[in-house]
């Protein structure tokens, strides 16, 4: 009876008897284990009253349940929908009012601040070792189940989007979204089961839930499943991994630590990177320090992956490689597409592309056109190679007196004064040229920072409307979770910058 995605990713693990997720402590769970487990919290959820089509919610830590909770959710047929722990309660009753789930599962220390918001759902509770109400539900549970029959257009999970600004919006995935984009992948990077994914990554963003998890259980690999990244632990277990996929943090972190070397990752296959943009500078040092490239990609909540940098041949530095197998790429400006080497929105289409946005087909109209295409909301380029650059968010574009500036070039620019780690560049409101260009800039360890110095050192490089009117020195750039820069904290921290002092 089909259900694509139980069917490709959690029933051969029915029959294998060999370990499938490694932990922090090294202890193991086997396929057979694991499987008992998917089956065990789908006869849970079961109970609970979740039925096909309803959607389970889930702010909880993660852990070797959490993934068997996704299984099971889709299994039976229900729409996963995972939220940041991070979320607070009032942020959390946007989600449960929009989604309506059947079911929310909370961490049992926050159950009682949840309450109020979650009174329209049924609440249970689950921490990190797998205790709490729904941690008991799936231990008393029967380890035999039949699966729901599901098409590849049914609805698999709904992820909300990160949004920074304005509501956070439930991006709608099909089993046909995941399972399409996780065979390309596991295609393209050469996945197999000897592959052991060191995987660091959270689960409720679509780089850990999908791209790591569904990719390794695919094709048969093993996972090495962390809480979190932690350096020391990564660095431990490092040697037991073939591959990893990481956000570009998890780079600047090993690269800090002088252990991270030759011999330590000699023996892996593959480092990816993605959800943020990867410093054409760490991408430099990777390879001094490691001998290895990183392979960079590009995807997103509403469309999983897009793109990616080739696994044989030359993986390009700051770029985010190719369209992927399957998937249309194309730039758009003014309704047209754009001529080679132009800038303009990037829009993409295929099997990978979301059905709409949960509940809001104003918005779904407004992305997704009618035949297909979805306009991603990033500005990027594609080099006379066919490489596809990432230029900024379209809502990061400054306009400037009239004039368009990517922040990129800008940042790129400032990157690359010798006493400057990273930079973020916005626009402010500014009375006579509508925005300025202003510049967030971070030292280089060990090195003190001249605002001033380092735009003074723009002055050749870039045009006059280009170079920042103004600049601060910070000791960090604000990050997510997926260490993407907060560029709306910035607008929202200086935005009297240039306003006349009352
Ligand atoms: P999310 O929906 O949270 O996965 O965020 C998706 C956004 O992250 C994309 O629209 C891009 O703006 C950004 N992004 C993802 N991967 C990359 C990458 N490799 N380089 C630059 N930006 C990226």
């Amino acid at each position: 009876m089909p259900n694509p995605l139980y069917d490709a990713l959690f029933a051969p693990l029915a029959h294998r008897a060999g370990p499938l997720l490694i932990l922090q402590d090294s202890e193991t769970i086997t396929g057979t284990a694991f499987h008992a487990m998917i089956a065990r919290a789908a006869n849970a959820l079961r109970a609970a009253g979740v039925q096909a089509g309803d959607r389970v919610a889930v702010q909880i830590a993660k852990s070797p349940e959490a993934l068997a909770i996704y299984a099971a959710t889709v299994s039976i047929g229900a729409v996963f929908l995972p939220l940041n722990p991070a979320y607070t309660p009032p942020e959390v009753g946007y989600f449960l009012t929009d989604a309506t789930p059947r079911l929310f599962l909370c961490d049992p220390a926050k159950a009682e601040a949840l309450a109020a918001v979650a009174s329209q759902t049924t609440l249970k509770t689950l921490d990190a070792k797998g205790d709490g109400s729904f941690g008991e539900d799936i231990a008393a549970a029967d380890a035999q189940f039949v699966p729901q029959i599901r098409l590849g257009s049914d609805l698999a999970a709904i992820l909300y989007t990160s949004g920074t600004t304005g509501r956070s919006k439930g991006a709608m995935l099909t089993q046909d979204n995941l399972l399409s984009n996780a065979q390309t992948l596991a295609d393209l990077w050469r996945f197999t089961q000897t592959d052991v994914l060191l995987h660091a990554l959270p689960i409720f963003h679509t780089h850990g839930l999908f791209v790591a998890s569904n990719v390794s259980l695919l094709t048969g690999g093993q996972m090495i499943f962390l809480p979190t990244f932690e350096l020391g632990t990564v660095l431990r277990l490092l040697p037991q991994a073939t591959a990893l996929m990481g956000v570009p943090t998890f780079y600047t972190r090993l690269l800090e630590d002088a252990r991270f070397d030759r011999g330590l990752t000699a023996h892996m296959r593959l480092f990816v990177s993605g959800s943020a943009p990867l410093l054409a500078e760490t991408h430099r040092q990777f390879h001094a320090r490691t001998g290895q490239s990183i392979l960079e990609r590009y995807g997103m909540t509403e469309t999983n992956m897009n793109t990616s940098n080739p696994y044989d041949g030359e993986r390009r530095a700051g770029t985010v490689g190719f369209p992927l197998p399957g998937v249309e790429l194309r730039i758009m400006a003014d309704g047209a597409e754009v001529p080679q080497g132009g800038v303009g929105g990037i829009e993409v289409r295929g099997p990978n592309v979301f059905a709409g946005y949960w509940q809001m087909p104003e918005k779904t109209r407004e992305e997704l056109r009618p035949d297909g295409w979805f306009i991603t909301g990033d500005l990027g380029q594609i080099d006379p190679d066919g490489y596809v650059q990432i230029v900024g968010r379209a809502k990061d574009l400054v306009i400037s007196g009239g004039f368009n500036i990517y922040p990129i070039e800008v940042e790129l620019a400032l990157d690359d004064h010798p006493d400057v780690l990273e930079s973020a560049v916005i626009g402010l409101p500014h009375p006579d040229f509508g925005e300025a260009v202003f510049a967030v800039l971070v030292a280089q360890k060990g090195r003190t920072l001249d605002a001033d110095a380092v735009l003074a050192s723009l002055s050749d490089r870039l045009a006059r409307f280009k170079q920042p009117k103004a600049a601060v020195v910070v000791a960090e750039l604000p990050r997510n979770t997926m260490g993407k820069v907060q560029k709306a904290a910035l607008r929202a921290s200086y935005a009297a910058w240039f306003q006349p002092k009352a």
